[in-house]
């Protein structure tokens, strides 16, 4: 049985403390723009909406992947990004359907949510339980 974030537009206030907690737990620095989650804003509306990853089955970022660099996490199954045999193609980023894939390009790596290991930063940070991790499959 695996897992999957699964988000609630209608609960999200836009805070980001989600972007602030996956990029200090992946990159020990509170830098939003190396989140693995993204927080976009409709200035029109003032609504916000956070995307995750999907975790999509047969996931087409992991094919479109020339060198194998996105494999699946043994503890949760999650695909993440092994940033030793990543090249930095982007091929993944134009991959994705859902955006859930951005760049570091001071690494020259893709970054990519992983589950944090089955403890997601993000949800356990949601004051507004916008972002959940669930049960799939
Ligand atoms: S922490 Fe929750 S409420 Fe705040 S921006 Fe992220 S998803 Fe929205
Ligand atoms: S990064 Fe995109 S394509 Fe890859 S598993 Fe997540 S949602 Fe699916």
């Amino acid at each position: 049985m695996g897992h999957a974030l699964v988000t609630d537009p209608a609960r999200c206030t836009g805070c980001l403390q989600c972007e602030l907690a996956c990029s200090l737990k992946h990159e020990g620095v509170f830098a939003p723009w190396l989140a693995r989650v993204v927080v976009h804003r409709e200035p029109e509306t003032c609504r916000a909406f956070p995307n995750v990853c999907r975790h999509c089955d047969d996931p087409p970022c992991v094919r479109a992947c020339p060198v194998g660099a996105l494999k699946p996490s043994p503890a949760t199954g999650a695909v993440y990004v092994d940033v030793v045999e990543c090249i930095g193609c982007r091929e993944c980023l134009e991959a994705c359907p859902n955006g859930s894939i951005s760049f570091d390009p001071d690494k020259g790596v893709a970054l990519k949510c992983d589950l944090c290991n089955g403890e997601p930063a993000c949800a356990k940070v949601c004051p507004s339980e916008a972002i959940t991790m669930e049960r799939c499959g």
